[in-house]
């Protein structure tokens, strides 16, 4: 069952959090790290956020003709092109009519998830400033967020529900059951996210100038691709926790590139 993180006047913000289980075999619960989809739901128009991998498609894929038929997809979002983002490109592309939206500079990567020839005319790559993208009669904004954590990378922004889909940033690794709980409380949250977030995000360079741009914006939540919502007073906490983390290249040093013993 998705959480519905929004439903008003015919807007929705539906979020699955459990889907394509394989259970791991060396001490981990799950062969492959929980992540988040999302289907974005205006009228009779919707489009979907980081669709995730082949793990979850065909289960993303049927629980949202529950909510929404698939044929009247239009946009497939990307926030990045790792495996667990967009690696299901060629069934998407297969089982909807929708145009998928990436940065551009993965625009020419992501065909290689597909049989020759799908994407022809179907991908949109996104300039390096962002774009908004009209969904029914709202709109999602794509906005810059680049090296959290790849080169060209977005986060979305629905005016609507004021939600931040907030890709890599903001991760929580922790299991499907908690993603599904909206978090008030940062510090509860924060020992699985730190670690994360120090490695996987590329300076405190990009995070400052993230959260300049971000701090001015009416967010209700940040919702990443794995882990749980920050909601409340979380939002706020969760933007100035990253003007002083130190992460990335930020904490690489000589010894970090030498020959392995
Ligand atoms: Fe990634």
């Amino acid at each position: 069952m998705p959480v519905t993180l929004f439903d008003r006047d015919g807007h929705r913000c539906l979020m699955f959090t459990d889907l394509g289980h394989v259970p791991g075999t060396d001490g981990h619960a799950d062969e492959a790290v929980q992540s988040n989809q999302f289907l974005i739901v205006d009228g009779d128009t919707g489009a979907i956020i980081d669709p995730g991998g082949n793990l979850a498609f065909s289960e993303l894929y049927l629980g949202m003709t529950r909510h929404f038929p698939p044929h009247r997809l239009t946009a497939i979002l990307a926030s990045h092109a790792d495996p667990d983002i967009i690696a299901s490109l060629d069934r998407w592309m297969t089982s909807t009519q929708a145009k998928v939206y990436v940065s551009q500079v993965w625009e020419r990567f992501i065909p290689h998830f597909c049989k020759p020839g799908k994407t022809v005319g179907r991908i949109v790559g996104i300039p390096d400033p962002g774009t908004r993208i009209r969904i029914g009669r709202g709109e999602l904004i794509a906005l810059p967020a680049h090296f959290l954590h790849a080169e060209g990378n977005f986060q979305f922004y629905d005016a609507t529900s004021q939600i931040l889909f907030s890709g890599d940033l903001g991760v929580s690794l922790v299991g499907g059951q908690r993603a599904k709980q909206p978090v008030e409380d940062l510090a509860a949250l924060l020992p699985s996210m730190e670690r994360f977030h120090r490695r996987y995000m590329v300076s405190n360079k990009v995070l400052r100038l993230w959260a300049d741009m971000v701090d001015p914006l009416p967010i209700r939540m940040i919702v990443p691709q794995h882990g749980a919502p920050l909601a409340g007073r979380a939002v706020k906490d969760f933007i100035s926790w990253t003007r002083d983390l130190r992460c990335g290249i930020d904490l690489m040093e000589k010894r970090n590139y030498a020959l392995p013993a």
